[in-house]
Order: structure tokens, then C-alpha cells, then sequence
């Protein structure tokens, strides 16, 4: 059994979410200490616990500790069973930290899936679903799997209520990556978002992203989604290039102004363009799993964050692979992983 220290580096939600993942595809059963300890609130929260749901009813596990503030856990694996799943994480649980727990098992299971996932999907401090979408599984399907992941209804944070339905054709195998080079930018837009807000949210904070990247009004839009979804805005910035698709993200917030929701997501484009990389760093952490999984490659990133470290040394925990970090000039690093 696999001993997980949940207090090393970030000792975050990660660390739990991403031994559940490998414990699932590896079958290998592991207990985790110090679950959450450096959050405000540590031990396991109900978005938490739905994750260790979702994950014991994949792999037909046995599960101890699975508690409501409990800082210790023990989870025993059996066969990965594909299937059709619904999981409801209620209010705003963010769906899209549960898919991260489950993908990876369902993308190597022995057949196809479908799930549906309710609660928020556009959540501050996880993917939002139009980065999972059209960053995340992009990656992953050049991988061998097929995934199709669809927008229902969006929730927002603290309302809820979303819902995304996804399917999943898994791999026999997963083929490795290298992202080392972005490639030619071919398209850039940035769609402001308000559920139930004025319009005039959604412009200020495309004026600011007008301002800070220079972009041209044709790749600015305002999108107006109904009162009933609401209330909710982000703004999404989405750089395609030729090899890598990546989107950053500000999330409107009750008391922030819209200037300075669009600010960090215009900061987040300008340091990604600045410094030439495929790889963002939220991308960074998330394919860090999916890399390991596959074998030896690599990807060209921006200084990793404490998360995509601790992220590593989980999956050191787990899989006996060497997972290389190295600067490569200012804020330039590539990433890989050899046995
Ligand atoms: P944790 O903070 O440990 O619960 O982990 C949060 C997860 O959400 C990590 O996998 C992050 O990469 C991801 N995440 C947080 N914010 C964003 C964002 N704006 N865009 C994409 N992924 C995000």
C-alpha cells in the first residue's frame, strides 16, 4: 500500500484527487495522511468526498475514512468498471475536479463510458469547463482516447445547478507527447460572460482585454445567458496555435470590480505570449498525470507552480519514473518523464 503524505509541498485537494486518479489506473490501494493540511478548513469538504465517491464506485473500491473533516483516508481499488455514471455534487462542487479524478481511469478502461456530472462548472480555483473542453482533452485525445465533453447548462459559483455530459471511447494504450513548440498562432478571441448581470460587466472587462493585448474588436464578444443561470461572469481568453490550444480565465466575484477580473486573465495571456511556451501553467500540472501514464515525453512550460511540484511528487509516490524539471532560459521550462 501506497502511504500519501497529503501535507507535502501545496497539501491541497490535488494531492488526494490525483492519488485517487493513479490508484484507480494503477490498481494500487493507498492511505493519505494529512488531507488538506495547509487549507483554512483541512481534512476532506463534500467536493472532496464526491471525488472519493465517484472514484470508489470506477473502481469498486473499499473505502475507510471518507468523513466529513476527516484528515485520513484509505482507499482499495479493484477492476476500473466503464459504464454510465450520473454523479450530482450538489450546490457548486465544481464537476470538473471530479472528471479530473475519473478521466484517467476511464480513458484506459476496457470499454466506453458516459457521465453526467451536475453542480458548478465554472468555478474559481478549478478548470472552468471551456478550458477542460478545448484544452485539456484535446491533449488527451491525441493520446488514443476519444472524448466528447458537452456543455448541458453552465453553473456558477455559488448557484450551481450546471451540468456537463461527457463520453469517453478509452485507449488500449496511451501514446506519449512532446509539446515542446507552440506553432503559429492561427486564432485569438475573448468571450465575456454574464448569466443574469449587465451587459455592461462583459464590456468593461473586454475593454480592458482590448487595451492590454491589443486585440482587435472582431475577437471580442459579449455573450448574455439567462437571468435563471445566474448570477455569473467570467471572461475567457482562448489562444489557438497550430499545436496547442490554451485559455485563460477571470472569474467575476460579488465586490470585484470587472476591470480587475479581466486584468488577471489579460496578465496570465500576456505572460504565456511573452514567453513563447504551448504549455500554461495550469495545462502544466494537469498533463503531468496523463504523461506519466504514457511513458517518456515532454512539455515546454512556464515556471511550474508549487502545484505542478507537488503534483510530480504524488506521482512519484505512485509510478517508479523519473519526472525531469528544468529551466531552459527566463520563464521558459520543459517538463518530461523517462523510466
Ligand atoms: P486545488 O487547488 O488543489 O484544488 O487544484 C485546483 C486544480 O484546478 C488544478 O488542477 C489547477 O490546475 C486547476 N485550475 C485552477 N484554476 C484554473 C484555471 N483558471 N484554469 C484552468 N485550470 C485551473
Amino acid at each position: 500500500m501506497v502511504i500519501v503524505d497529503g501535507s507535502v509541498g501545496e497539501g491541497g485537494g490535488q494531492i488526494l484527487r490525483t492519488s485517487l486518479a493513479l490508484s484507480l489506473c494503477l490498481g494500487i490501494p493507498f492511505k493519505i495522511t494529512n488531507i488538506r493540511a495547509h487549507r483554512k478548513k483541512p481534512g476532506l469538504r463534500r467536493q472532496h468526498l464526491v471525488c472519493v465517491h465517484a472514484a470508489a464506485q470506477i473502481g469498486k473500491a473499499k473505502v475507510q475514512g471518507a468523513k466529513p473533516g476527516h484528515q485520513e483516508l484509505t482507499f482499495i481499488p479493484a477492476d476500473i468498471a466503464p459504464g454510465n455514471y450520473h454523479f450530482d455534487i450538489g450546490t457548486a462542487g465544481s464537476t470538473t475536479l471530479v472528471l479530473q479524478t475519473i478521466l484517467p481511469a476511464l480513458m484506459i478502461a476496457k470499454g466506453p463510458s458516459t457521465l453526467i456530472l451536475e453542480g458548478g462548472t465554472h468555478n474559481p480555483f478549478a478548470p472552468p469547463f471551456d478550458f477542460m473542453q478545448r484544452v485539456f482533452i484535446p491533449v488527451i485525445n491525441s493520446m488514443g482516447p476519444k472524448i466528447n465533453a458537452q456543455l448541458e447548462r453552465p453553473g456558477y459559483y455559488p448557484k450551481g445547478g450546471g451540468r456537463l455530459n461527457i463520453k469517453i471511447q478509452p485507449a488500449k494504450k496511451l501514446r506519449t507527447f512532446h509539446i515542446n513548440q507552440r506553432g503559429e498562432i492561427s486564432e485569438c478571441r475573448a468571450n465575456a460572460i454574464v448569466a443574469g448581470l449587465p451587459r455592461h460587466i462583459a464590456e468593461r472587462e473586454l475593454g480592458v482585454i482590448e487595451q492590454k493585448l491589443g486585440w482587435n474588436k472582431k475577437c471580442l464578444r459579449v455573450i448574455e445567458q439567462p437571468a435563471d443561470i445566474g448570477p455569473g461572469n467570467i471572461v475567457c481568453i482562448e489562444i489557438k496555435s497550430k499545436h496547442i490550444t490554451e485559455i485563460f480565465t477571470g472569474f467575476g466575484k460579488k465586490g470585484v470590480r470587472a476591470e480587475d477580473v479581466a486584468k488577471i486573465a489579460a496578465n496570465a495571456a500576456t505572460r504565456y505570449l511573452e514567453a513563447g511556451v504551448p504549455v500554461g501553467k495550469y495545462l502544466a500540472d494537469q498533463l503531468l498525470l496523463p504523461l506519466a501514464l504514457s511513458g517518456s515525453g515532454s512539455f515546454t512550460t512556464l515556471k511550474p507552480t508549487l502545484h505542478t511540484r507537488t503534483n510530480s511528487d504524488v506521482i512519484k509516490f505512485f509510478l517508479d519514473i523519473n519526472i525531469n524539471i528544468n529551466q531552459t532560459s527566463n520563464d521558459v521550462w520543459c517538463i518530461s518523464t523517462s523510466f
